[in-house]
């Protein structure tokens, strides 16, 4: 049994349709903890940091322009395996692919206004989670 820590965004799709607690219900479900959050509107400086690894990518202006469209919440997830964990219970990243039961199955819009961000390994989920939160904001 590995005990991971991921990270996660609600993204602003998700709080502009007042979909936080509706979300959080289906993870927690799962089996993980949030053991940090926090509500912030991102800068498009802070966008375009967290996405770097995207900014070759021809979708990465309009990611930016969505993540930095209205507020978000930040979150630290705790759980068994809690990297691919919560990668499965967030479903395919375009939500027409996602599996039924899955947030973004569930809740997405479209491909990018996917309601949710999940770490994808455990070296991304420890820059991500660092780059937003102090050790002292984790309470486990
Ligand atoms: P995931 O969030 O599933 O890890 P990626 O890391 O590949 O997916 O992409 C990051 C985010 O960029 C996605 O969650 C989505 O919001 C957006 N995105 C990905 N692919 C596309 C695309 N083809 N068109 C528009 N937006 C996209
Ligand atoms: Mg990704």
């Amino acid at each position: 049994m590995t005990i991971e820590r991921t990270f996660s965004i609600l993204k602003p799709d998700a709080t502009r349709r007042n979909l936080t607690g509706a979300i959080n219900a289906v993870l927690e479900k799962s089996g993980l903890r949030i053991i940090a959050q926090k509500r912030l509107h991102l800068s498009r400086a802070q966008a375009e940091t967290f996405y770097a690894v995207h900014k070759e990518r021809a979708f990465f202006n309009d990611l930016c322009d969505f993540m930095t469209s209205g507020p978000v919440v930040l979150q630290v997830l705790e759980g068994e395996n809690a990297i691919t964990a919560y990668r499965d219970v967030m479903g395919a990243t375009n939500p027409e692919n996602a599996e039924a039961g899955t947030i973004r199955k569930e809740f997405a819009e479209s491909i990018e206004a996917n309601s949710v961000h999940g770490s994808d390994s455990q070296e991304n989920a420890a820059t991500e989670m660092a780059y937003f939160f102090s050790g002292i904001e984790l309470v486990g």
